[in-house]
């Protein structure tokens, strides 16, 4: 069993919807397939709960309407006989009555999680009658059957197994399950969801459940890429990645896979794979335990960071001193990306301004305490990279004209984090893209 997962614009023209037809019957391997929302759809759903917030009902009946009418453009070009389009007229008429139910009675968090819910239940059943059309058997399991979060709304892997597996069972001879990604029930039994793009933690948190060989992510671009190809000429897809590899470049900014998606998997030791929907026959990047090879694979930067200084005489020779420091962090739930010391003062960064007046006030009776907003955290990733020769020689060679803020080197094998002004970043990606790999 296997799971292939595709995202809001591989489903999001229904010519690309026939295209992910074909590419989950090209093998025989049982499937489990996770569909996103049409791409777009979750940003419209997400103006609607907006807009019934504020009280503003007409404006959100507005964006239903227009929603609606693109669904049914999309089913006529999708669906070509009678009875289909028939059935996935009813289908949009069952959810778009919904979420025109929704825009006159009171609104509230729950009905909120409603909303979001519709994306993800109407791409899977038009692409379930879709199938049907062609003639491909299979199942359409309701995600919201086997999918759930805990009371810290953490997804369990043994929780979700235990409803996993029977559901499966249910249906003997069936080797194409249909199910849809993000949405899943909380403690309370309501329906809620994995946040924004959680769609990859389904498919991981499926491969994991359902012990699957590969854990196959489908997006339109063929892997993860050895730089940012937004920001440098040319970059090259990466062929293996360890998952502690992969976690550190999404983390830092490798906008491919969601950070979280990773762990299911990698507790349950199934590869994942990152593939190309448009050039299905490129190999992508593999995701497994082991690296593959050893040094530099990929640059990734992280923007919108915050550097915090905090500077004090009595920090010389001082213990407890960074616990009081973090101590306030802590009080402020702003977790803390990259920190280092020297013996009179420390540096730390963080990636959210909300409480940063309060965290300021907090950290002066310590010190002198000087911020610089607008900073990037540039992360240069490979497996045991602390052991590959000149690699900081080559690194700072390179990086000769990029005034470097902060540096972190040594908390995990895989990683050198630099911190620079965000001014320098298309400079900084430029020059590693040349000096670390030649391109
Ligand atoms: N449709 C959801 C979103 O746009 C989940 C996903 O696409 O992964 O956030
Ligand atoms: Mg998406």
């Amino acid at each position: 069993m296997k799971v292939m997962k595709f995202g809001g614009t591989s489903v999001g023209k229904p010519e690309r919807m026939h295209q992910v037809a074909q590419l989950i019957t090209n093998d025989t391997e049982p499937k489990i397939v996770v569909l996103s929302a049409l791409s777009g759809t979750t940003n419209t759903l997400v103006s609607i709960g907006d807009a019934l917030s504020k009280g503003e009902k007409e404006n959100a009946k507005q964006i239903i309407d227009k929603l609606e009418s693109h669904y049914h453009e999309f089913v006529q070009s999708l669906l070509h006989q009678e009875a289909t389009c028939a059935k996935a007229n009813a289908i949009l008429a069952e959810h778009f009555e919904f979420l025109n139910i929704i825009t006159k009675i009171s609104f509230n968090e729950a009905l909120n999680k409603d909303i979001l819910a519709q994306g993800e239940l109407m791409s899977t059943k038009l692409f379930s009658v879709y199938l049907e059309e062609q003639g491909i058997k299979h199942a359409l399991l309701p995600a919201l059957e086997f999918m759930s979060i805990d009371a810290n709304d953490e997804p369990q892997v043994a929780v979700i197994r235990q409803k996993l597996l029977p559901v499966l069972a249910a249906h003997p001879g069936i080797d194409l399950f249909i199910t849809q990604g993000y949405i899943c029930r909380n403690i309370r039994g309501e329906v809620d969801n994995l946040k924004r793009g959680g769609s990859d933690y389904t498919a991981s948190l499926i491969a994991a459940a359902a012990n699957c060989s590969v854990c196959e992510i489908w997006t339109d671009i063929d892997g993860m890429h050895n730089n940012d190809p937004r920001v440098v000429n040319k970059t090259v897809p990466i062929e293996q990645l360890s998952f502690e590899e992969a976690a550190e470049l999404a983390y830092f900014g490798a906008k491919i896979l969601h950070p979280t998606c990773i762990w299911p998997a990698q507790q349950e030791k199934v590869p994942v794979k990152l593939l190309n929907t448009m050039q299905p026959e490129a190999a992508g990047t593999v995701i497994t335990q082991e690296a593959g090879s050893v040094g530099v694979k990929a640059v990734a930067a992280k923007d919108g960071i915050i550097a915090i200084n905090i500077k004090s005489s009595r920090m010389l020779l001082a213990y407890g001193f960074l616990r009081k420091i973090f101590e306030v962090f802590e009080k402020y739930r702003t977790p803390i990306d990259m920190i280092t010391t020297s013996e009179v003062a420390v540096s730390v960064t963080i990636d959210s301004a909300a409480f940063l007046p309060l965290i300021i006030k907090e950290l002066e009776p310590f010190g002198t305490v000087e911020v610089d907003s607008d900073q990037t955290i540039v992360s240069i990733v490979g497996n045991d990279i602390a052991q590959t020769k000149d690699i900081l020689s080559r690194l700072f060679d390179c990086l000769k004209p990029v005034p470097v803020r902060m540096v972190s080197y040594g908390g995990s094998r895989h990683n050198v984090s630099l911190l620079i002004p965000s001014a320098y970043k298309t400079e900084t990606l430029q020059l590693l893209n040349k000096g670390l790999f030649d391109l």
